[in-house]
């Protein structure tokens, strides 16, 4: 580890409120393990009602204040350029905190702090072209009638466990572009990335109040935040569950919001699709991070004629990662991001088991240490099991064989998901006709995954509302005002 590295997690953490690192209200700090082998790696604090009180009403001073809104843009951007300029100097020892935290391979952290870089300089590009619009009107009379895009004010941005860097990077860019000032809450789970992104924003010069960041678990911090009248907009990543409580909470004020739910992506396999690149794309698809991707393709759909070479050839995949501790340079594949994940996930293999399915490879605990958990590959199941209905969000797949396009559409169709799809075939007419015909916010064509910040990226149905990334990102923080003026 860098020296950096080991002083960051020897500190115990604190709370960012007000261009100030302070302890949290309650003393009792939440352990940081290192899901590679169970140890205690670091404290995080446990916000209290109180330090959230005092966090909306810095972030609402600062936005008040006109410091960062009211900033020229050109000069957001700059401040925005400069955090990225930071990260990047810091980029060995922000992947070393994500991999420390998350367990995800150092290869794969040091892809997603790129990542997490790009988003900045991306959204920092847009800070100064944000732009109204001007109309002709049909009313008698002169007028000049024009929009203003104003910043939303005080957001709140809950992130998830699984890509932790990337996930605060892709709300904060756009947030700060467009003038907001922000609470981040990380996960419970991975806090350290996100604590020492904000020692690189203030370093950078984001004024005071702009950016806090407070620490804690979902049901208290998160909770505190999503029913707090001062918040103006909730942006967040993560399980529909959560989602739905967050829906409910936005409710009462009304509090707008974004939100990037799960999914259960199908992947359908037509009999004429290359092979050569449809099964290494879509076993890693689904190994990769170790499942825990909410866009994976986790339901395989084969056709009947190839699914044992398919089948096999994912298994094989699976069996050929290397399993061990994300520091460990050669390691492709880390643990689950904790024991209580390692737990859920182990539950939904043994209910598949229940259910009739079969393990094709995979399905137990590797090592002795860790959460680590073989690659999964389960066969023979059906649309009405548990492990085909519901997000399992590890490196689980589930596959089925059909016969028919019709019979394809319709089990890829059949859930309450609809977050991303793939479809592989070299037949481009077969290809659309599909792609036009699955509920889903991202679909693939010869491929399981695709990103871009420009790209905006949504689910259909219970994978969320609203879009995040390119310039429907940068909406999401800014309203629109009408302006008629008669001549
Ligand atoms: P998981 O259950 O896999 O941890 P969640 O969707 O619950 O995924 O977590 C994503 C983020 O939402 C985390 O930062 C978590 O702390 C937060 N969170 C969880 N429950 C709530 C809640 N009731 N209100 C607000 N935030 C929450």
């Amino acid at each position: 580890l860098a020296p950096e590295t080991k002083s960051f997690i020897a500190k115990e953490q604190k709370l960012l409120i007000g261009g100030q690192w302070k302890d949290a209200g309650s003393d009792a700090l939440i352990d940081v393990i290192n899901p590679a082998d169970g140890n205690r790696i670091s404290g995080i604090g446990d916000a209290t009602e109180a330090d959230i009180d005092q966090a909306v009403d810095t972030a609402r001073a600062a936005f008040e204040s006109g410091a960062w809104p009211e900033m020229k843009p050109g000069e957001r951007s700059r401040v925005i350029h400069k955090i990225a300029d930071l990260m990047e100097t810091h980029a060995e020892e922000l992947a070393q905190l994500e991999t420390l935290d998350n367990g995800k391979p150092i290869n794969f952290a040091r892809g997603d702090v790129f990542a997490s870089i790009g988003a900045f300089r991306y959204y920092a590009g847009w800070a100064d072209k944000i732009q109204g619009t001007t109309h002709t009107i049909n009313l008698p009379g002169d007028h000049h009638v024009y929009t203003l895009k104003e910043p939303v004010g005080v957001v709140a941005l809950i992130v998830p466990w699984n890509y932790p860097l990337v996930m605060a990077a892709m709300k904060l860019g756009p947030a700060l572009a467009a003038g907001c000032t922000a609470i981040l809450k990380p996960a419970e789970d991975t806090s350290l990335s996100a604590l020492r992104l904000g020692e690189l924003a203030l370093e950078a010069g984001l004024p005071e109040g702009v950016l806090n960041i407070v620490t804690g678990y979902g049901h208290t911090v998160g909770n505190a935040l999503i029913n707090h009248p001062g918040i103006d907009k909730i942006a967040f990543t993560g399980s529909t569950a959560t989602g739905k409580i967050i829906a409910h909470a936005a409710a009462e004020n009304l509090t707008k919001v974004t939100l990037e739910l799960g999914g259960k992506s199908p992947n359908i396999i037509m009999s004429d699709a290359d092979l050569e690149k449809a099964i290494p794309a879509s076993a890693m698809g689904i190994f990769f991070n170790s499942g825990q991707t909410c866009t994976a393709p986790s339901r395989i759909y084969v056709h009947e004629d190839i699914k044992d070479e398919v089948i096999a050839g994912i298994a094989a995949v699976g069996k050929s990662m290397n399993l061990a501790n994300g520091l460990d340079e050669e390691s492709t594949m880390g643990p689950l991001v904790s024991a209580k994940q390692f737990e859920r996930v182990s539950a939904y293999i043994a209910e598949g088991q229940k259910e009739g399915a079969n393990i094709a490879s995979g399905g137990v605990r590797h090592g002795e240490s860790g959460y680590f958990l073989e690659p999964t590959v389960i066969d023979q199941t059906r649309n009405d099991m548990t492990i085909v209905q519901e997000e399992i969000f590890g490196p689980v797949v589930v596959a089925q064989s059909f016969k028919t396009e019709e019979e394809a559409l319709a089990l890829a169709n059949d859930t309450q998901y609809g977050l991303a799809g793939a479809v592989w075939t070299p037949n481009i007419s077969t290809a659309h006709r599909m792609v036009g015909k699955i509920k889903a916010g991202i679909m693939c064509i010869n491929a399981v995954m695709g990103a871009d910040w420009d790209v905006p990226l949504g689910g259909y149905k219970q994978s969320g509302i609203g879009q995040e990334n390119g310039k429907d990102g940068l909406e999401n923080y800014l309203n629109t005002k009408t302006v008629f003026t008669a001549l």
